[in-house]
């Protein structure tokens, strides 16, 4: 899997640009081009229900994306090449049409959305230098050091785990750092060839086409299920392939923030809102699906898992050597703040991890 909308990509690549006024011939080229992408009407991916009304409209999106654009170009240095904006404003989902939030379940998400086939194609067809895997893997494994830590202190011991959308292995080889022992599985060969020369094995494919026998004791998710075309299918073939008091591990974007915030944009405390958003990548809404805590335990329980965990947290930190030393200490104390509410909160926290164990 490519997830160019959260932080595995670590905001690196190469380019130049000099700033917001390129920032947003970008962004009409290639965020807002409804003509080159085929969409269908969508129902409620967890509950089936299609009463959703509308968070978002088409110029609700459009006002965020240029906020974010707007936000970034403030916050990064005059020379930053372009391509370092991937991640931050430019990412494999296309900016929503429209955003909808279920009536029934709470989860926020696309009406219209992209065909499925648009969707494999934005992720398949990616394929980086290794020198740009590399670079990758290197700024992901601080952050996936902390997340091994905290699935090993949910779960209580170590053991064997299976990643979906391992992508350049940097959560593999933190968590073998950490003792664990996983194998991934995407849909991106190139990466996958790149994670396999760090020693791991990586199926390519989707977790649905795994073989059947494959059992492990952890099937982790972190930063994908939001951007899959079928989480149901791929929270049931997480549960085919664990063993016995096995646990499935996800970290989502969580829509419940998004729905709360979004209102806000039009109200007095739009600067806090829009604030609160771009830092955690939320603004622009750049995922397939929102999940609430509540949604997201409804589809897990659903397919004979008990939630034994949830827990708020914010992005993890996305300044590099392109952010402006302000902006650097802003995103710092912003991230110290909404951390702690993040904590308490989790309508409120901009991302969350669920941890929920096989039943029986
Ligand atoms: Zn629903």
């Amino acid at each position: 899997m490519v997830r160019r909308s959260n932080v595995r990509r670590g905001g690196l690549a190469s380019g130049r640009t000099t700033g917001v006024g390129f920032a947003l011939a970008v962004h009409d080229e290639r965020a807002d081009d409804p003509m080159s992408v085929a969409y269908e009407l969508a129902r409620c991916a967890v509950c089936g229900s299609a009463d959703g009304p509308e968070l978002a409209g088409a110029a609700d999106v459009r006002a965020e994306v240029e906020a974010l654009w707007a936000f970034h170009g403030r916050r990064l240095r005059a020379d930053t090449p372009p391509a370092q904006l991937m991640d931050r404003v430019a990412f494999s989902q296309h900016a929503p049409l429209r955003l909808v939030q279920c009536a029934d379940c709470g989860l926020v998400y696309r009406n219209p959305v992209e065909r499925p086939r648009e969707l494999a194609s934005a992720y398949e067809d990616e394929s980086p230098t290794s020198e740009r895997m590399q670079a990758l893997h290197d700024t992901q494994r601080a952050s996936y050091a902390a997340q091994a830590a905290r699935l090993t202190r949910t779960f209580g011991r170590r053991g064997s785990g299976i990643e979906v959308g391992s992508y350049v292995g940097a959560f593999l080889a933190a968590a073998r750092d950490a003792g664990w022992r996983f194998a991934g599985v995407d849909v991106n060969a190139c990466a996958n060839a790149f994670t396999r020369s760090l020693g791991f094995a990586v199926h390519d494919g989707p977790i649905e086409s795994l073989e059947a026998g494959q059992r492990a004791d952890v099937v982790a998710i972190w930063n994908c299920l939001d951007q899959l075309a079928d989480p149901t299918s791929v929270v049931r073939a997480a549960r085919s392939h664990l063993a016995p008091g096995g646990m499935l591990a996800i970290r989502v974007p969580n829509g419940a923030c998004y729905a709360t915030m979004r209102p806000l944009l039009r109200t007095r405390l739009a600067p806090l809102a829009r604030e609160w958003l771009a830092q955690n990548n939320l603004l622009g809404f750049p995922y397939r699906f929102g999940f609430t805590p509540a949604s997201l335990a409804r589809l897990v329980t659903r397919h004979g898992f008990e939630v034994e965990h949830v827990e708020g947290d914010v992005l993890v930190p996305i300044a590099d050597r392109w952010t402006r030393p302000w902006a650097r200490l802003e995103e710092r104390a912003v991230k110290g703040v909404l951390g702690r509410v993040a904590r308490r909160s989790h309508t409120v926290a901009p991302w969350f991890e669920m941890y929920a164990r096989v039943r029986g």
